[in-house]
């Protein structure tokens, strides 16, 4: 990590420049958030804010403990009131690539579009959540799963995506941690993708 960096233009509107990630040095699962808030930006440490608060209370509902995670950021300057570009995401990931290594996480949770795109060079949540994600070449880790589930920024414009990502959350770590605990539900066959996915929504909400 560099306070000095300048290898994007996030460098020069920010008042803390390449906020590292938080939480345990080694963890089983590292969970990659999209970019510092103002507030994380203005305290120059991951962890103030609603995002990061709100994130915690989720991980905590679906049984993590602190011992079982590090979070850390895809883009690690604060944007000016809007999201990343791409070339800003892809001027970050060796910090990214850095932070994997020396964590040696079993499986990264990917926090909505900006992580997914950093990290498996793809986008979608949406459509991906629930089955793990194809990670970047340069990683190097062609095994390392990543599990894409929906940012908590969603949660304040809809408060019912609480209960899917808290039950996304549940599923990765138990799958991990706990297989004997995943409920098996047999899916019946559906006539199209529209269909599936309305039933695997209902899964979660219900
Ligand atoms: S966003 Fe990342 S690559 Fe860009 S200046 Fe900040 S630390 Fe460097």
């Amino acid at each position: 990590m560099s306070s000095t960096c300048t290898k994007c233009p996030l460098h020069v509107g920010a008042t803390n420049v390449c906020i590292g990630g938080r939480g345990k040095a080694q963890a089983p699962f590292l969970v990659v958030m999209d970019r510092p808030s103002i507030d994380e930006d203005v305290a120059g440490r991951m962890g103030s804010g609603r995002y990061y608060a709100l994130m915690v209370e989720m991980l905590k509902e679906a049984g993590y403990a602190g011992s079982d995670v590090r979070l850390t950021f895809a883009v690690r300057c604060c944007p000016p009131k809007r999201s990343p570009e791409a070339e800003e995401i892809e001027a970050c990931r060796e910090y990214l690539i850095s932070e994997v290594s020396q964590v040696r996480p079993r499986a990264i949770i990917a926090v909505g579009d900006v992580s997914l795109r950093a990290l498996c060079h793809t986008s979608g949540v949406q459509s991906k959540r629930g089955l793990p994600a194809v990670i970047h070449e340069e990683f190097g880790l062609p095994e390392l799963e990543v599990w894409p589930i929906y940012s908590p920024s969603m949660v304040f414009k809809t408060p019912n995506y609480r209960g899917v990502i808290v039950e996304d959350l549940r599923r990765i770590r138990n799958s991990f941690l706990e297989p004997e605990k995943i409920a098996w539900i047999e899916a019946p066959l559906f006539c199209c993708e529209h269909a599936a996915r309305a039933w695997m929504e209902k899964q979660f909400n219900d």
